[in-house]
């Protein structure tokens, strides 16, 4: 037996893995990483991947990063943790301050918590409480897209949208408002980003109308709809709402969880709109892809409206044990100072111009939809019909074929069911963007050649970090 087997029938034989079907291990060999080294992931038999997903988007200075390492080794010896009610430490004093500087004017308190979806439950919670500590106790229910994600805790799978991760707990679910979403790959043939979207608007504009007295916020992910299978769509589309979210007062939450931190090409998406929300959730990339944590960024506005003497119990008495780690601060502030010292913004767009052209032919191939892309984020959308933009059923797994071949080439291109994407450590070279390519385009290839085997109904979309 192989290293490899070795390690994997010990975990098959202990662990249940997140977002699997475990029996899918019977045929799916699971792969144990012994070690990364910047875009490389390292299985027990020395095999290579290049890992084309960051990790499930969290990584963007390379594993074992030096500076990351060096700056968290230098916290451990110091300060591993600390309650955050009552006290505090300096690297989330310094974490916090950056933060505020960093992003849109507007938004000066932040508050932690340990990962993305918790971050969601704070912004929801807090404009709720909001509204309740203005007297306005009827606004209480959420807006939010069609195809959006937000998270796996209950009231973040509430304002999601993917019917994999919350059709079998919809009677757990909060009622929230859906409205179609801007999506840009359903726009009309020859209509461009921009008009698709604002013509989009209009029906976020009848729900607040019709609705804004019950309505305490709208949540969206700017620019793209990950988990939703990267779907994009232009910042126009932001300016309205802001726009529109003041006129009706009624709060905006931006979920960057997954955008932020230069994936759209600025370093917050909300800056291509020239907004600030009144929420704003940051996770994945926030500490480089280190360590679990959340920051939620608003206004001083919300914050006084709970500050206030105990008795009037105005206070946010919301609380995650580990909240503003001085570990997982120490990654942030590491992550932060690369960002400034490499000038990554600006040196990004040579490499999301390389995934421009290196994919640019595959818009050709007779079961590629489209290649669509915003900044370091592309994705390549595969249709059993090109001219109808049939999809494939679900169930055939079509993504998965791409999966495993990418795997034996060594990358790793998780796709989400029908859709191959990039979204690479921004430390990838321009050639290791051509093997990604290469490999996408042979995976395309080969999983699209096979003709369907069964008809089968559902259209149910496949899922987020579901290699199905
Ligand atoms: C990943 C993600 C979340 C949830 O973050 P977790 O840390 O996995 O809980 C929420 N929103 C968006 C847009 C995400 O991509």
């Amino acid at each position: 037996m192989s290293l490899n087997q070795i390690w994997m029938q010990r975990d098959l034989a202990v662990l249940w893995h997140p977002c699997t079907q475990m029996k899918d291990h019977e045929q799916l060999p699971l792969i144990p990483i012994r070690r990364g080294d910047g875009v490389w992931l390292e299985d027990f038999d020395g095999k290579r991947y290049l890992d084309a997903v960051s990790s499930w988007w969290v990584n963007v200075f390379g594993h074992a990063n030096p500076r990351i390492n060096a700056r968290i080794r230098e916290q451990l010896d110091s300060l591993e943790h600390v309650m955050l009610a009552g006290f505090s430490h300096q690297p989330v004093i310094e974490l916090s301050e950056r933060l505020v500087a960093l992003t849109p004017p507007g938004l000066e308190r932040v508050f932690y918590t340990d990962n993305g979806s918790t971050g969601i439950e704070v912004a929801l919670k807090m404009s709720y409480h909001y509204w309740r500590n203005a007297g306005q106790t009827d606004k209480k229910r959420f807006v939010t897209l069609t195809n959006s994600y937000h998270g796996e805790t209950v009231a973040a799978m509430s304002v999601g949208d993917v019917a994999l991760f919350t059709d079998t707990y919809k009677p757990l679910l909060l009622d929230t408002f859906k409205v179609p979403s801007p999506d840009c790959y359903l726009r009309a043939e020859g209509v461009s980003w921009e008009d698709h979207s604002r013509a989009m608007f209009a029906h976020m504009e009848q729900t607040l109308a019709e609705h804004h007295a019950e309505i305490a916020a709208v949540i969206v992910e700017p620019l793209i709809q990950g988990a939703g299978g990267m779907r994009m769509y232009h910042p126009v589309y932001l300016q309205l709402l802001r726009e529109a979210c003041d006129r009706y007062e009624v709060h905006l939450i931006h979920d960057e969880i997954a955008v932020g931190f230069g994936r759209t090409g600025t370093m917050f998406a909300c800056e291509q709109a020239g907004i600030t929300p009144d929420f704003l959730c940051l996770s994945k990339a926030l500490t480089g892809g280190y360590l679990p944590m959340a920051a939620v960024l608003t206004t001083d506005r919300v914050y006084q409206a709970f500050y206030d003497d105990y008795e009037t119990l105005r206070a946010f008495l919301h609380s995650h044990t580990y909240t503003g780690n001085p570990l997982a601060c120490a990654a942030a502030l590491a992550t932060l100072d690369i960002f400034a010292e490499d000038n990554v913004i600006e040196a990004n767009k040579v490499l999301a111009a390389r995934m421009a052209s290196a994919t640019a032919h595959l818009a050709g191939h007779p079961h590629v939809a489209e290649v669509r892309q915003t900044g370091m984020a592309l994705a390549i959308e595969m249709v059993q019909n090109k001219a109808s933009r049939t999809p494939y059923p679900w169930q055939e797994r079509r993504g998965l074929k791409v999966y495993q071949h990418a795997l034996e080439r060594g990358a790793l291109l998780r796709p989400l069911g029908s859709v191959v994407y990039f979204l690479p450590p921004y430390c990838i070279t321009e050639q290791q963007i051509d093997f990604l390519a290469e490999v996408a385009e042979q995976g395309i290839e080969l999983a699209t050649r096979e003709r369907v085997s069964v008809a089968v109904p559902g259209d149910r979309y496949p899922g987020f970090r579901d290699p199905g």
